[in-house]
């Protein structure tokens, strides 16, 4: 099923909790709704399925307008971060509920339930936990048989709302790539609502930036990652350094420091310049050498990446710079050490509210 949502708006007395939000999940894909707390994520999933009404704007499913449809209507599975099993129900019993309730010329017999809750079980490979009741199961168990619980249905879309957000840290990875495989294997059209970067740029195929009820950006993992639209989108999506300063006629004074920002921005004033650690070049301070000037603070060289906090000369600022630890040891650098590092890549943005 395809979903498009048209400038739906949403408040809670004076909050205003979406504004104007236009998006189009295609059929098959599955979409990460990322942005911090209080961004409007749930909210918008729930207008989706049916659970809660905008003050305007539509939910088109499959090219209908189904937005006076019920939720029942909708044909959506849902996982919600505090897996709602019935406690007294086995395993079996739970994944089984929905196939039960269904009225009775679509309910299944007794013998197509029982095979449609074993193959299920098989899918989210837990058949051998089907005679247990939820307390007898860890976190990540029972995420998985939510999902097999809410996938026992059919649903055309289904919906994740921060499905593994309660657990820890181990856990989620290992789900997030489970639910990565699972979804290619099915193909259901699904949405799922995170503030964790990682967990959004690893597993969708499409992620919506928001903030503060808006839509920054739509797009797919690498294309926001590393075409990021707004500062906002910039900061949330990793680490990345910024460098204040003015630009004028295509360059960015910073400091001591100078850098050409070729093709952009169209506007001279104040602005900064985001880079990612990872865009940095790091060499060795020579007298006369360009860049910004900086002392290595600190060094943390474990794995395949060394990670330094350099201090600039000229503003005492922090930098972040990242680079492999083979390099690293081949520089043989030292705490202490003068460097000069100058950005591979950058994007200035013209600072809000600052005269141009
Ligand atoms: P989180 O990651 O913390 O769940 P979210 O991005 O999912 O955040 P929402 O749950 O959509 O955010 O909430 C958006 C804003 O609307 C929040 O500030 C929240 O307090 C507010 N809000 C949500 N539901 C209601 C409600 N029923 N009544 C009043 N305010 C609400």
């Amino acid at each position: 099923m395809t979903i498009e949502v048209k400038n739906i708006n949403k408040r809670f007395g004076d909050f205003v909790a979406l504004n104007n939000v236009s998006l189009q999940f295609p059929q098959g894909e599955l979409t990460a709704l990322l942005g911090p707390s209080g961004c409007g994520k749930t909210t918008l999933l729930r207008i989706i399925a049916g659970l809660e009404h905008p003050d305007s704007g539509q939910v088109i499913l499959d090219s209908n307008d189904a937005s006076n449809r019920h939720v029942r209507e909708r044909q959506v599975g849902f996982v919600f971060q505090h897996y709602a099993l019935f406690k007294h129900m086995t395993v079996f019993e739970n994944v089984a509920f929905g196939l039960r309730v269904k009225p009775r010329a679509e309910r299944p017999s007794e013998e197509q339930i029982r095979r449609k809750v074993k193959d299920l079980l098989e899918l989210v490979q837990l058949d051998w936990l089907a005679d247990r009741y939820p307390p007898q199961l860890s976190g990540g168990q029972r995420q998985r048989i939510a999902l097999a619980r809410a996938l026992a249905v059919e649903p055309r879309v289904l919906l994740l709302d921060e499905p593994f957000g309660a657990l820890d840290a181990k856990v989620r990875k290992e789900l997030r790539r489970w639910l990565r495989r699972l979804h290619d294997d099915l193909h259901v059209t699904s949405i799922f609502v995170t503030h964790d970067q990682e967990e959004a740029l690893e597993v969708a195929d499409q992620v919506v930036l928001m903030n503060k009820g808006n839509v920054e950006q739509i797009g797919a993992p690498d294309e926001v990652y590393n075409h990021p639209a707004s500062p906002f989108v910039y900061g949330f999506l990793g680490n990345v350094n910024m460098f204040h300063g003015r630009v004028q006629d295509g360059v960015l004074a910073s400091g001591a420091a100078s850098f050409e920002v070729p093709g952009q921005p169209s506007a001279d004033g104040k602005g900064t310049a985001y880079v990612r650690p990872h865009d940095l070049d790091i060499e060795r301070y020579t007298p006369g050498a360009e860049g910004i000037v900086v002392k290595l603070r600190r060094a943390h060289a474990i794995g395949p990446l060394a990670q330094l906090d350099l201090e600039r000369d000229d503003t005492s600022e922090l930098i972040e710079a990242v680079m492999s630890n083979e390099r690293f040891s081949s520089l043989q650098l030292k705490e202490g050490e003068t460097l000069v590092v100058r950005p591979k890549r950058l994007r200035v943005f013209v600072d809000q509210g600052a005269s141009i």
